[in-house]
Formats: C-alpha cells, sequence, structure tokens
C-alpha cells in the first residue's frame, strides 16, 4: 500500500461518521464509527453483509428493506450520488434513522459505492416535537392567539376562528381589542396588563365578543414569551370558551338551591335567607315570622291517586302559597308536604295572622287533578323573631311545634308558638263555642239607646243594641262579638234574636201606654245578603201586633256601597213595605254620590268619629256641616252618633241636625230601664218628628 493510499485509508478509517465500502450490493468494508455505531465488536460479522441485512424487513413507507436497496443501489451505480434516508438496526436489534450518501467511484478499475451514513436521530426527534406541536396547534379545541411583543396578532389557530367567528386572516395585523367586550372597566385590562409583565403570566375569566357579536365568557391564559435578550419576543394567549360551562355552573347550583319540583329555596336556601333576615331584623329592630307549614291529610291523596297526582298538588300549593305572600317574603319547601314560609318585617302578631288566615285560605279550595277534585287543607306553626327564638335554629323549631299545636287543634288553622297568643287563640276558640250556646242559655240581651230630637229634647226613636252577658266573663260588647259571629255564621240566628227581642220590647212599650216610637236595628251583611230579610222583619212585626213604621233598618255604608245595585233593590223592598232605612257609620266608608242619590234610604247617621270633635276640630265640624247639608237637599234624615257634651248638641242643633243619639241624653239600657227613662223624659212620635222636619225644611227654604 502507498503511503497515500495509507492516508486514505487513515482517512476512512477516523472518519466521524461511519463509512462504507459497497460492491456487488454487499458491504466490503466499513470504519470503526460504522462498528461502533451498529454495536458491533468488530468489523468482522459485518462483511459481506446486504444493506437489508443490517435494517429491518421494511422501512416506514412501507417497502421491503431488500427490494428497495437494491433499487438505490443501481440507481446510484446508473444515475451516481444517492440522497436518502434509511432505518438501519443495531446488534441489539434497536433502529435508527440514517441519512445515507451512495457515491460511485472507481477502485483499483471497478466500480465501487461510497456510502455514508450520519445518525439523524436526534434531528428526527425535532422534527417529531414540530410537528407534534404543530399538530396540537391546529387540532386543539383551545384558541391560541400568538402575538408579537407589540400585542400585534401574527398567528390564531382554527380554534380561535371556530370560537371567534373571526378567519386567520382577518385577526392577523389586528389586536386582541377586536374581541373587547363592554363587560369589563379599563381597571380590568390595567390589571391583567400589569400582572401579565411583572410575573410573565396572567390567568382568569374574561367576557369577549364574537364577530356575530355575542358576547362570551373565556377562560384564558396569557404568556408572556421572552426573546433571547430577555425582551419580550411575543405572547401566546390559550383560552377557552366557558360560557356554556358557567351556564350548567349556574343551573347546578340553582338545583342545589331549589327544590326540584316546584323551583322553590329549599332548606339550605331557606336557611340562609333565614339567616339574612334574622340579621337585618335584628339591626333595624323589626320582627320576623317564620310561619311552618304542613298540609293536613296529604298522604291520603298520594297514597289513593299515587305519587304523580301528589306532585301535581304540591305544585298547586306551592302556587297558591307563592301568590299569597309578598315578593318581599320567602317561600320554600323543605321536602314531602312541608314549606316555611318567611315574613319580614311585619306590623303586628295581627299583621301575621292575617297572611297566615290567607295562606290558609288559598288552600282551602278543591284542586283539580286529573278530573278528581281534591280538597286538602294546611295547619300553620308560627314563631315570631326575637320573642320566640333568635337563631335560625329555635325559630325553626318552635314554628314546627306550633304546627303540631295547630294540628291537635284540628287541622285547618293556626297557632302562634308563644304561650300567650296560643291562649289567646285558644280564648277565641272557646267563645265562639260559647257563642253558639249563648241564644239557647238565654245570655243575650237588648239594650235600648234613645235617639234624641235636638229641638225638644224629647225622645223620637231608639236603636236596639245587643248585648251578651257571659257567666264568666260578664256583659260583652258588641263589638267583641258581632265579628266573631259574622265570620261563624252565628250572626244569622243572633240577627233574628235581636229583632225578634225588639219587636217584643215595643209591644210591651205599648201595651205599658208608651206611645209607639221608631226602634232601629242593625242588621249585618251576612243578614243583608242572605235574602228573605224583608219577609223575616214583616213576620216579627205582625207577631208583636206593630206597624212597619215602628221599624228602622240600620246598614253600614260599607255593606250597602259593597254592591250598591243590589242594595237598591234590596232596600226598595223594604220600604215599599214601609220600613224605613238608615245608613250607619255614615262617612267611615266611601259613598259614591251618584248611588246615594238613587238609594231608597231614610236616614244618615253621622259616624260618631266625627261628632266626638265636632265642636273643637273645624275639619270635622265641616264633616258633619257637609253630612247635614248633603242629607237635608237629599231629603234625608240626620241622626248624629255619639253625642256626649252639651256643646255638641248646641253645634249640631245650629248646623240644622234634627236628631241625635248619645251618652249625653242616655247611655244604652235594658229594656225596663228604657221604659223609666220615657215615662221621665217624654217622647214625640214618628208623625210629629216627620212634621217637625217639613217645618224645618220649609224654614231653610228647601
Ligand atoms: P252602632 O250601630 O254604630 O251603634 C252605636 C254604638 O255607639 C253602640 O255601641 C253605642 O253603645 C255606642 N254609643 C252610643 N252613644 C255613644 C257615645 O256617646 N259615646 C260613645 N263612645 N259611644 C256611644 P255598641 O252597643 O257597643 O255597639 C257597637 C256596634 O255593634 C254597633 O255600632 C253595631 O254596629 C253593632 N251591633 C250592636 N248590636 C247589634 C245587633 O243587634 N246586630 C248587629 N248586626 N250589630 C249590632
Ligand atoms: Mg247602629
Ligand atoms: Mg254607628
Amino acid at each position: 500500500m502507498t503511503s497515500c493510499d495509507e492516508r486514505f485509508r487513515q482517512l476512512f478509517d477516523q472518519s466521524p461518521d461511519p463509512t462504507w465500502i459497497i460492491e456487488d450490493n454487499r458491504f466490503v468494508d466499513c470504519n470503526e464509527a460504522a462498528v461502533k455505531l451498529l454495536g458491533y465488536s468488530s468489523k468482522d460479522g459485518l462483511l459481506s453483509s446486504h444493506p437489508s441485512d443490517l435494517s429491518p424487513e421494511f422501512q416506514p413507507d412501507g417497502q421491503r428493506s431488500f427490494l428497495k436497496a437494491e433499487r438505490i443501489l443501481e440507481a446510484a451505480m446508473g444515475d451516481g450520488i444517492q440522497r436518502f434516508e434509511w432505518i438501519h438496526r443495531k446488534a441489539d436489534g434497536t433502529t435508527f434513522p440514517a441519512e445515507v450518501t451512495l457515491t460511485p467511484m472507481t477502485l483499483d478499475g471497478r466500480t465501487v459505492i461510497h456510502c455514508a451514513w450520519r445518525d439523524i436521530t436526534a434531528r428526527k426527534a425535532d422534527e417529531t416535537a414540530l410537528q407534534l406541536a404543530a399538530s396540537v396547534y391546529r387540532n386543539t379545541i383551545e384558541g391560541i392567539v400568538i402575538t408579537d411583543s407589540q400585542g400585534v396578532i401574527i398567528s390564531v389557530n382554527p380554534a380561535f376562528s371556530e370560537i371567534t367567528g373571526y378567519r386567520a386572516e382577518e385577526a392577523i395585523g389586528n389586536t386582541p381589542r377586536l374581541l373587547k367586550s363592554d363587560r369589563h372597566d379599563d381597571a380590568f385590562y390595567r390589571h391583567l396588563w400589569q400582572t401579565l409583565l411583572q410575573t410573565g403570566q396572567w390567568q382568569g375569566e374574561i367576557w369577549n365578543r364574537r364577530k356575530s357579536g355575542e358576547v362570551y365568557l373565556q377562560h384564558q391564559t396569557i404568556t408572556r414569551i421572552p426573546g433571547l435578550n430577555g425582551a419580550t419576543a411575543q405572547f401566546v394567549a390559550i383560552f377557552n370558551d366557558i360560557t356554556e360551562l358557567r351556564r350548567k355552573d349556574e343551573r347546578i347550583q340553582h338545583l342545589a338551591f331549589h327544590d326540584a319540583l316546584t323551583g322553590l329555596p329549599n332548606r339550605l336556601l331557606l336557611a340562609d335567607r333565614l339567616e339574612h333576615g334574622i340579621a337585618v331584623a335584628e339591626r333595624d329592630g323589626q320582627r320576623l315570622a317564620v310561619l311552618f307549614l304542613d298540609l293536613d291529610h296529604f298522604k291520603v291523596v298520594n297514597d289513593t291517586l299515587g305519587h304523580d297526582r301528589g306532585d301535581d298538588l304540591l305544585q298547586v300549593v306551592a302556587n297558591r302559597l307563592h301568590t299569597a305572600i309578598r315578593g318581599t317574603d320567602t317561600l320554600s319547601r323543605l321536602g314531602g308536604d312541608e314549606f316555611v314560609v318567611v315574613l319580614t318585617d311585619p306590623e303586628n302578631e295581627a299583621e301575621v295572622a292575617e297572611v297566615t288566615e290567607r295562606l290558609i285560605q288559598a288552600i282551602d279550595r278543591p284542586i283539580e287533578l286529573g278530573g278528581v277534585m281534591v280538597h286538602v287543607s294546611v295547619s300553620i306553626g308560627i314563631a315570631l323573631f326575637p320573642d320566640d327564638g333568635m337563631t335560625v335554629v329555635s325559630l325553626m323549631k318552635n314554628a314546627d311545634a306550633a304546627m303540631y299545636a295547630a294540628k291537635a287543634a284540628g287541622k285547618n288553622t293556626f297557632r302562634f308558638f308563644n304561650a300567650a297568643m296560643t291562649r289567646r287563640a285558644e280564648e277565641r276558640l272557646q267563645i265562639e263555642s260559647d257563642l253558639r250556646q249563648a241564644i239557647e242559655k238565654g245570655q243575650l240581651e237588648l239594650f235600648f239607646q234613645p235617639k234624641i230630637c235636638l229641638a225638644s229634647h224629647l225622645a223620637c226613636g231608639a236603636e236596639a243594641l245587643v248585648r251578651w252577658r257571659h257567666p264568666e266573663r260578664g256583659l260583652i260588647s258588641p263589638a267583641d262579638f258581632i265579628p266573631l259571629a259574622e265570620d261563624t255564621g252565628l250572626i244569622i240566628p243572633l240577627g233574628e234574636w235581636v229583632l225578634e227581642e225588639a219587636c217584643r220590647t215595643l209591644g210591651q212599650l205599648g201595651r205599658h201606654g208608651i206611645a209607639p216610637l221608631k226602634m232601629a236595628v242593625n242588621v249585618s251583611a251576612a243578614q243583608f245578603h242572605e235574602g228573605g230579610l224583608e219577609e223575616m222583619i214583616r213576620a216579627a212585626i205582625e207577631r208583636h201586633g206593630l206597624e212597619p213604621g215602628n221599624i228602622e233598618i240600620e246598614l253600614t255604608e260599607s255593606m250597602v256601597m259593597s254592591d250598591p245595585d243590589r242594595a237598591i233593590r234590596v232596600l226598595g223592598k223594604l220600604r215599599s213595605t214601609g220600613f224605613t232605612v238608615a245608613i250607619d257609620d255614615f262617612g267611615t266608608g266611601y259613598s259614591s254620590l251618584a248611588y246615594l242619590k238613587r238609594l231608597p234610604i231614610d236616614t244618615l247617621k253621622i259616624d260618631r268619629t266625627f261628632v266626638l270633635d265636632a265642636d273643637a276640630d273645624e275639619e270635622d265640624a265641616e264633616i258633619c256641616r257637609t253630612i247635614i247639608g248633603l242629607g237635608n237637599s237629599l231629603h234625608l234624615n240626620i241622626v248624629a252618633e255619639g253625642v256626649e257634651t252639651a256643646r255638641q248638641a248646641e253645634c249640631l242643633a245650629e248646623w240644622g241636625c234634627l236628631m241625635a243619639q248619645g251618652y249625653f241624653f242616655a247611655r244604652p239600657m235594658p229594656a225596663g230601664e228604657f221604659e223609666a227613662w220615657l215615662r221621665g223624659h217624654g217622647s214625640i212620635t214618628p208623625d210629629l218628628m216627620h212634621q217637625r222636619k217639613l217645618n224645618h225644611q220649609f224654614a231653610s227654604g228647601q
């Protein structure tokens, strides 16, 4: 070997790149680098092998290594240098990518191929990583925006377009302000930039606007990418649209705090609201009422009609309760047939009782469930803050206990937790049951209060006023039991008794030689609306040999004005028989003058409250004068109620009021006393009284 050959041999052997000589498609020589790369101990085992022997059976393109190698070697022999990538196999069976260069050359007069490998494992890995990154960038569902250091968009991925509606061409060159909504103030963006520049990253939720104009919520991470010198090279923002997610969250949140069946706040939210309510009430010195509701007989409905119908029923109940409370009150369902109402800032117990009564009435109406009429009722227990408890737990517990008391009291009713209040409610119940027996047991008494002719101070009539002599409670005022009698329907028999007794007394007075006077009898709304009033009164006077002119019916203004057309018919009938009619407590209701003119009535009774201060208060005096004027121009008698002083009587007489009634002249008295009083004071007959009225009208030019 020449020294030149020697040098080339060294060059060949010491080259860092694996190098081979191929002859007749077989490796005939190789250098140390090749032996080392393949992991062999010497080249002996490698020589005379075909390149495919040092390769896996197939190349990545699917071609058989042997055939592909043959083709490339042939091409190298024919066309010259070939450069390509090839997968080789090492001694241990692992493979690696190589860039192979085949160079045909002549050696000792024979054509051989110089084959050089470069291991491109690292380059391949980089390429793969880049491809992967690009694929992620293209395929991720997260929107990605890359801006330059000035915030100008230089690249966006397809998901960006998907979410925002802007195509890449539309976004590039713009800034992310393109997406800005008006949901955030300047401070928000200032803070974002500050954080981003200081910490290199900002993460958070931001409302942006799509190209379509729709505002949406995105969760976004913006990262500052530093360049070589540490200055910002780019900003990368990655975001996803979480609008739907947020909606779902809100739905879940709603479900967590609301009853699925009725949509009402559940126990958790109730506790929260109640706690808040207590804090407010405590701060503002207000009351708070917790009403614990439990349906009566719900189980029966549920068991007989099925759970679906039971659910329907609960929904109807929820709706009815809801419409019976104010917007500021909380209605919640605890589960099953239990509801709780929290009333904020009630004025007093009476107001709470009123709302509670309204809730009871709202449920106490039939409900149609799939063609079947069902009737349920509700029992309600009430606990008040601060009297009955200062905490959520104690108020709920006491309201619950009170609810059981309501159940025990016969259901379809309510109970206050407070013992005193419960006692009062029980008392009312007791009175109610006592009242039922009052008539039979002869506990009712009729008192009589004279009506006075103001000119002569003689009696010109009387008003019959009922009293109840209760065996334990003593004399009870009608103001205390008439409303109760009205509520319970007991007013009908009571009214009949009063009328009968009034007529009986009148008859008796006549037999005792007292000139017949006009007796006024109060009639309540229930009697008035029941019908048959005229027949009933007529029968009573006939029984006692009286004339219709002896009886005056007193009706309150509000009773008449609640249905004036009906009142006109009923009163017309009464008057055509000869009874006279007075409007009681006039001035307290809301009379329509148009109706007043058409009403078949005889007398207006000025309400006591105006007479009370008529001699001192100019406004009340004016009201009295107005009513008197009104009465005179409508040719009605005027009776002033509640005259307590001589001065009041003088004033009223001066203003043209002919009749009065009041403690100044006489208090209501039992029949015997009344008879004696009449004898002592003398009376004037209705006829004479009528004459006086005509004279008065003549004198005042009416
Ligand atoms: P009313 O019909 O307006 O009766 C007048 C009331 O004023 C009576 O009260 C009478 O005692 C009272 N009074 C009379 N003069 C004076 C006075 O100078 N000063 C004051 N402070 N009060 C005076 P009473 O008897 O307690 O009756 C209250 C109400 O109960 C009556 O008001 C009437 O609406 C009703 N009532 C009484 N008896 C009956 C009845 O038999 N049937 C019906 N349905 N209601 C009745
Ligand atoms: Mg009256
Ligand atoms: Mg009155």
